[in-house]
């Protein structure tokens, strides 16, 4: 079997809002639909990310397992805890395998899972989060084996985060995104600024000038239509820029949103757009 890859879907899942409207408007708030990529040959594997709850990690773990594959490495792509509260359930079916990330990212890492913010978490997934989090330990340099092959880790700054990176695997023209790239779903702006927002765009450039074809984002619409490179790369700057746009134009959280959902009426979780709004537009209305 030559190297390999297939990716885990999970769609939104609801989640306690706290945006005022947002239920009268459009209904349930959610967490947007997540993914988690597993990359292999028959010599062994790299699961990319590995979402949130613990049946997710627990179902993550049978379906890398139905793929008759024991992962060498686990690896996260930033801090954000969406995608790495599944690892303890991982490495509870996967004891041999071992949980990296970029190094600079594990402090961010290990404040997610602090008592203070996992309580955060908590309150959007009451009774479903693990009790014991472990974060991932450092990557040496930013190759990672993944059975005959390689991947490379390409750190790209801040996108919706700090410290976020990429997983490129060249023989498979493939980069799995993290939170670098979205597919057709809201992008995640809340405490966004000009400077992290260009920054985001850098990042989309830095992605770009891999030249691959394929992205899998980490959160991707499950009616997205493929995981074309180009056309995501161009719907992300796009959102990006339009965003940037209304929020120049707007002067009330109802105003952007407004502004957004006209442009973008059918992308997934339009939650996370009210979140953006009501944070750096304040609550008027
Ligand atoms: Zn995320």
């Amino acid at each position: 079997m030559s190297l390999a890859f297939e990716v885990f879907g999970v769609g939104p899942k609801p989640i306690p809002g706290s945006v005022p409207g947002f239920e009268e408007a459009v209904g349930q708030a959610t967490w947007p639909p997540s993914t988690s990529t597993l990359i292999w040959d028959e010599d062994g594997g790299l699961l990319v990310d590995c979402l949130i709850t613990e049946q997710e990690g627990r179902e993550l773990a049978a379906w890398v397992k139905s793929r008759g594959c024991e992962p060498g490495f686990v690896y996260i792509t930033h801090p954000h805890a969406d995608h790495f509260l599944g690892l303890p359930e991982v490495l509870a079916a996967f004891p041999e395998a071992r949980p990296v990330a970029l190094a600079e990212s594990i402090p961010a890492m290990e404040e997610q899972i602090s008592p203070g913010y996992m309580q955060v978490w908590g309150g959007f997934f009451p009774g479903q989060l693990t009790g014991r989090p472990v974060a991932p330990a450092p990557l040496a340099g930013t190759t990672i084996p993944v059975g005959g092959s390689a991947a490379t880790v390409i750190p790209v700054g801040t996108t919706d985060t700090g410290h976020s990176s990429v997983v490129h695997v060249p023989v498979l023209s493939l980069v799995v995104s993290g939170d670098a790239v979205y597919n057709q779903t809201h992008m995640w702006l809340q405490g966004s600024t000009p400077d992290s927002r260009a920054s985001w765009m850098r990042a989309l450039d830095a992605v770009a000038a891999l030249g691959a074809r394929t992205i899998i984002a980490g959160h991707r619409n499950p009616q997205a239509p493929d995981d074309d490179a180009r056309r995501q790369l161009g719907e992300c700057r796009r959102y990006i820029a339009d965003f940037e746009e209304a929020l120049e134009r707007s002067s009330s959280p109802a105003e952007l949103v407004d502004r957004m959902m006209g442009a973008y009426p059918d992308l997934a979780n339009p939650y996370t757009l009210w979140v953006a709004a009501y944070d750096l537009l304040g609550t008027r209305t």
